[in-house]
């Protein structure tokens, strides 16, 4: 893989080699680290791990159970492909929708709503996930007004909230932040962990990108410094996108919220503001909900219900990494999967299924 650039960089940070321990939180990156075998040539002291970064891996089981009781009970849900395949507690939207269910596939909140104008007789619910990056689509699909037969199913996730507890509950030594979400947050965000001593440098996607971004780690280490910097200058700022920030916070307010691997975390979610109350699926089915909750309180065991054998709640945590799952590469692949892990595109299961990794250093 190496050319001129990469073989300069893998060079630079094998001179100044030291034990670093430096997690990304973006399923992208995960992508551009399996795909070029970036682990394989870094020196053995340097660790790369996956974060929870993956937004369909992070979506917890009782938000796809939710969706399920809303499409079973005869609304239309509308979700994101890899999100239809992630099992629940019982089966998942796929399933529901070979059992009857109304559950559609949609590249876009735009694609539900037209959905909803084109079938007035029908309730659409579009299964709203993802991090800071694609909420503002829906927050502006808000503001320009939602016809009465459509509501948003909110589980949205904030990644500054989940780096509070990474920092406490792993040994971490820095961070690659997410180069999609900090288009919108910008850098600022990320100060308080550079203060607590953590380096922070934002990257993009090649394989220079992230290169770059371990060295540059890696020199704020030599330095005995911890700083935000910024590798992705062509689509990073500082203070991000004020407008997609602006119409998020017109829209949303800040919730509590549930992540796969971890479980609540303080303010690391959104819900639709009071206002647009008629627009929330928790609130105009409040009563699936309710049942939803009360079934999965009974038999809870942190988000593993439907795949007990499944290791994505470690492997989203950088406890354990794919082949550690007895499941990986045979009774779970990417054509039958068991975990969320395996089904996304930036799932880390499924990378290393795809680009043939076995284990951090092949
Ligand atoms: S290989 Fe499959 S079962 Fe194992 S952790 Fe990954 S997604 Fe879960």
């Amino acid at each position: 893989m190496p050319k001129d650039i990469e073989k300069k960089l893998i060079h630079h940070i094998t001179e100044h080699s030291r034990p670093l321990r430096i997690m990304h939180i973006c399923g992208t990156h995960e992508r551009t680290i399996s795909k070029y075998g970036l682990r394989s040539i870094l020196p053995v002291e340097v660790e790369v791990l996956s974060g929870p970064g993956c937004p369909v891996c992070v979506t917890p089981t009782i938000d796809i159970d939710f969706a399920i009781a809303i499409a079973k009970s005869g609304a239309v849900v509308a979700s994101f492909g890899d999100m239809m395949r992630v099992p629940g507690t019982n089966g998942s939207l796929f399933d529901a929708r070979s059992n009857g269910a109304d559950v559609r596939m949609v590249y876009s909140i735009d694609d539900a709503i037209e959905l909803a104008r084109n079938e007035p007789q029908k309730d659409v619910v579009f299964f709203g996930i993802g991090f800071e990056t694609t909420a503002p689509a829906n927050a502006a699909a808000v503001l320009r007004g939602l016809p009465k037969n459509f509501s948003i199913l909110t589980s949205h996730k904030l990644v500054p909230p989940a780096m509070e507890v990474l920092i406490k509950d792993i040994n971490v030594d820095a961070f690659i932040a997410p180069g999609h979400v900090s288009t919108i947050i910008g850098t600022e965000p990320y100060q308080p962990f550079a203060q607590k001593g953590f380096p922070i440098v934002v990257a993009g996607f090649e394989a220079r990108d992230v290169l770059l971004s371990i060295a540059m780690i890696q020199q704020q280490v030599d330095n005995g410094v911890s700083k935000v910097e910024n590798a992705y200058p062509r689509a990073v700022n500082t203070q991000g996108n004020i407008t997609a920030q602006k119409i998020m916070k017109e829209v949303f307010d800040i919730v509590d919220s549930e992540w796969r691997g971890i479980g609540i975390i303080k303010g690391s979610g959104i819900g639709l503001k009071e206002e647009f109350e008629q627009w929330d699926s928790a609130v105009k089915y409040y009563e699936i909900y309710e049942t939803v909750r009360n079934a999965f309180s009974e038999s809870r065991s942190k988000s593993k219900i439907g795949m007990p054998d499944c290791m994505c709640a470690e492997i989203l945590t950088a406890r354990a990494q794919p082949s550690q799952c007895p499941m990986f590469g045979n009774h779970c692949t990417p054509k039958k999967p068991v975990g969320p892990c395996m089904v996304s595109l930036e799932g880390m299961c499924y990378n290393w299924y795809k680009y043939n990794i076995r284990s951090d250093k092949n």
